[in-house]
């Protein structure tokens, strides 16, 4: 690592940067390996995590990568067009311009849950904005990260992309590395060790971490849409999504409605639970106990648990879609980020009360609503500040190419994905080109009337 490190990095102090149909071509080699093992990378993702739907892997993942690279391919050449910048009479005559420039290298630390999205998207931007990188997946999908070293070392030179495998141990190493950036996708809680590791070289983060996402249901909109469009979001990858809708807050005479239409929705995607290949399992034994006791827990409080089949398979690390209703405010399921699929929903009795509940808490990743009226979203819009929104619908947001994705506070700090993207990992460099005759070049000491005019 150390190694890599080293050549990657003296390499981006001696080179000039890359040009457009270079970075083009980097793109295009990482399109092509993505499309030449697809089905590779979707067997061993589905490895690791027990059971990994296939349709969830090629649309959440492989779809939304190969989205990026032809958005980014389309627009790059005018990203990287110089921004020309207003020069005050003052100066003139002269000319000033922005040039988007390489960082140099990037690290990437990704997490387990869309291990093939959040290791090769924030690449795309990276290599877009003419870096390079060295990417460190998570030790809990051992599989595919064995599997993306070699690919990548297939594909690129090992000075250009080099992915390292490894536990936490390797992980803190790695964030320790005087990077020009360094971008982690993961808990709140590492997140943190991360920021503080990257302090001692001055390397700025991109963090891209998690929190609870509410899902907001307003009086006026059909409940049975916005059930289904729920958990839609929330058993997707049995919740393991970082945007998932975390919990739900619906009109209080609603709730025993909504909760029972949230499950009838769940059972029609899922018919069978243990031995269905389109429900996927937890990926590990300890978040599946830990996910199992939190329900027990709410459970033994007093809550009402809902469930669209047996609530649990410890062999397949599968449990099926769950709704607790009453989950008491002090226990797990309300306190934590959830990352399973369980759905709390809540009652409120007036808009201002869900939103009140929404603002006292961290600001989210993500916050659905579920209303037409025009104002009562910009009432939501202004009041629930999150990372990104999706307005009468879940997760969509995230598949935008033209739109940054990203978190605020403790869910994060700095989009990317798209133009924002290829900003994210550019350094933004200002010139002033002062022209032929100017009349500073007759400014200074002794101080007289010319210094008084600019001055004025
Ligand atoms: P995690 O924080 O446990 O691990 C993420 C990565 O960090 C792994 O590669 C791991 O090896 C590495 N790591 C572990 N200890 C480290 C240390 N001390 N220093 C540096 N790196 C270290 O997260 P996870 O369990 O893999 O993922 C789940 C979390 O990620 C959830 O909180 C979820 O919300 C969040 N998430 C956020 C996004 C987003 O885009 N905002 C996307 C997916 C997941």
């Amino acid at each position: 690592m150390r190694r890599v490190f080293a050549a990657q990095h003296a390499l981006t102090r001696g080179s000039v940067e890359p040009s457009l149909a270079e970075r083009k071509e980097r793109l295009e080699k990482l399109r092509d390996m993505v499309r030449a093992n697809e089905a590779a990378y979707v067997a061993a993702i589905s490895e690791d995590f027990g059971n990994r739907s296939a349709d969830e892997t090629r649309l959440l993942e492989v779809t939304l990568v190969l989205n990026g690279i032809r958005h980014a391919r389309k627009h790059l050449k005018g990203w990287m067009r110089p921004s020309r910048r207003h020069v005050d009479i003052a100066f003139q005559p002269a000319r000033a311009w922005v040039r988007h420039e390489p960082l140099g290298l990037v690290g990437i630390i990704a997490p387990w849950n869309y291990p093939l999205f959040l290791s090769l998207g924030p690449l795309v931007d990276i290599l877009a904005a003419g870096n390079r990188a060295m990417i460190k997946p998570s030790e809990l999908t051992p599989r595919f990260s064995e599997l993306l070293a070699q690919t990548i070392a297939r594909t690129f030179s090992e000075d250009e992309v080099h992915v390292v495998t490894g536990g936490a141990e390797v992980a803190q190493a790695f964030s320790g590395l005087p990077f020009d950036h360094l971008i982690f996708t993961g808990s709140t809680g590492v997140g943190r060790k991360v920021m503080q590791a990257a302090a001692e070289n001055l390397t700025p983060v991109t963090l891209e971490l998690g929190g609870k996402s509410p899902a907001i249901l307003c009086e006026d909109y059909n409940l049975q849409k916005a059930a289904r469009s729920i958990a839609f979001g929330k058993f997707l990858n049995a919740g393991q999504t970082c945007i998932a809708p975390d919990y739900a807050l619906v009109p209080r005479r609603n709730v025993d409605e909504f909760a029972t239409s949230v499950i009838a929705h769940a059972r029609r995607s899922y018919p069978d639970i243990a031995q269905n290949p389109d429900y996927t399992s937890i990926v590990s034994d300890r978040h599946y106990r830990r996910l199992v006791e939190a329900v027990d827990q709410a459970r033994e409080a007093g809550a009402t648990v809902l469930s669209a089949g047996e609530i649990r398979d410890s062999n397949g690390r599968k449990i099926a879609p769950t709704v607790v209703i009453d989950a008491p405010a002090d226990g797990v399921l309300m306190r934590e980020e959830i990352f399973g699929p369980i759905l709390p929903v809540i009652g409120y009795d007036d808009l201002d009360e869900a939103l009140a509940f929404v603002s006292g808490r961290d600001r989210p990743l993500a916050l659905y609503a579920f209303t037409t009226r025009k104002e009562t979203q910009e009432k939501i819009l202004g009041r629930a500040i999150s990372g990104g929104v999706t307005l009468n619908g879940t997760l969509l947001h995230v598949a935008q190419d033209d739109m940054a994705f990203g978190g605020i506070g403790p869910s994060g700090m700095g989009g990317y994905h798209g133009q924002e993207g290829f900003r994210r990992f550019s350094h933004a460099r200002s010139v002033l080109r002062i022209g032929f005759i100017n009349v500073f070049e007759k400014l200074g000491p002794p101080w007289g009337p010319l210094a008084r005019r600019v001055a004025s």
